[in-house]
């Protein structure tokens, strides 16, 4: 019908293809609107209690990264497989042995891109792509996450890395853990 309008009047046709084309869009956000209402789907925090814990993702999922710095030797090839140099790590030469005590691993998150590649070369598979999603920050200070100085669990994954959590890890001066080569 519309085609049919457009050879008798083009102008008419291209309003009525507009209004038809406009309310097809309507009509299937209202579709699924309503089916929010006819399956009962809850909210995303009915459903979860993020950021305390984390989101279920997909297994491959690329959020931000979990790191072990009780496994970190140090050796930098992370750093050097990234392709923005957004990987920052901090070390120290043991006194009379072998390896690196490591100091500091940040992460600056206005760099990132999130493409896993850091993750492939660590010999001692201490770093991954983990399930935090998302990481509010103030300011570009914020963007910088020094794996290094936050708690444990967060830094492993095991709770989600949250703004509060990075925040607090700003004031602190020593790495949490010196990592496999730490002195006795
Ligand atoms: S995910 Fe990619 S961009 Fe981000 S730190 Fe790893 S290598 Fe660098
Ligand atoms: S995270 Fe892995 S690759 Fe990066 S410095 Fe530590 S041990 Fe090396």
């Amino acid at each position: 019908m519309i085609a049919a309008l457009k050879r008798a009047w083009p102008w008419a046709g291209n309003i009525a293809e507009t209004v038809a084309t406009v309310a097809d869009g309507l009509g299937t956000t209202l579709g699924v609107w309503l089916k929010t209402y006819r399956t009962g789907r809850r909210t995303f925090t009915e459903q979860f209690e993020y950021p305390e814990l984390p989101v279920p993702v997909a297994a491959r999922y690329r959020g931000f990264h979990r790191f072990d710095l009780t496994t970190c030797i140090g050796c930098d090839l992370c750093a050097k497989a990234c392709p923005v140099d957004c990987i920052y790590i901090g070390k120290e030469k043991v006194e009379g042995g072998k390896g690196f005590v490591v100091t500091g691993y940040a992460i600056d998150y206005s760099k990132c891109m999130f493409c896993a590649l850091c993750v492939e070369p660590c010999p001692v598979d201490c770093i991954f792509m983990g399930a935090t999603h998302d990481l509010s920050c103030y300011s570009r200070d914020g963007c910088i996450v020094d794996f290094a100085r936050l708690p444990l669990d967060v830094a492993w994954g095991r709770a989600t890395l949250n703004p509060t959590a990075v925040a607090e890890s700003k004031v602190i001066v020593e790495p949490v853990h010196g990592g496999p080569n730490q002195p006795s």
